[in-house]
């Protein structure tokens, strides 16, 4: 199934400074910033800055630089947000239906502050 792109979805409008966010980090093809609702004592979004919907969609056709960048983003939040040399954390991505997306642009969940639980219900 190809990967359609909707440019007003609430994370294309944080990146276009339509929406005030909590900005953690901002990098050239990335940013990072304080989840609305958050689940966990932390819990940051890092989003790619162009126009994917999932982390296969990224993955497969962001350049090398926004790659390297989303990851590198990804390493420097864990340390700034205090989970990478502590307690650890959890990281997740969702993507679809079945992973129960709302927000159809590319992020990942960094998750931490206490102990995250199972991995999944049964
Ligand atoms: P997902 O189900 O993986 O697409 O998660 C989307 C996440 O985005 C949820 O955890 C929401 O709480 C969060 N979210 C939605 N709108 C905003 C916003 N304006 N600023 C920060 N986080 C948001």
């Amino acid at each position: 199934m190809p990967h359609i792109y909707d440019p007003q979805n609430i994370f294309a409008r944080i990146l276009r400074g339509e929406i005030p966010n909590k900005t953690v980090l901002e990098t050239k093809h990335s940013l990072a910033f304080h989840d609305i609702n958050p689940a966990a004592p932390v819990h940051v979004l890092v989003i790619c800055k162009g126009p994917y919907v999932t982390y296969d969609h990224f993955a497969a056709e962001a350049s090398a630089a926004e790659i390297v960048d989303f990851h590198r983003a990804f390493a420097q939040v864990c340390a700034q947000v205090g989970v990478a040399a502590g307690q650890g954390y959890r990281a997740i991505t969702n993507a679809g239906a079945h992973g129960m997306q709302e927000v159809p642009h590319f992020h990942m969940h960094i998750l931490g502050g206490q102990v995250m639980g199972p991995l999944i219900q049964r």
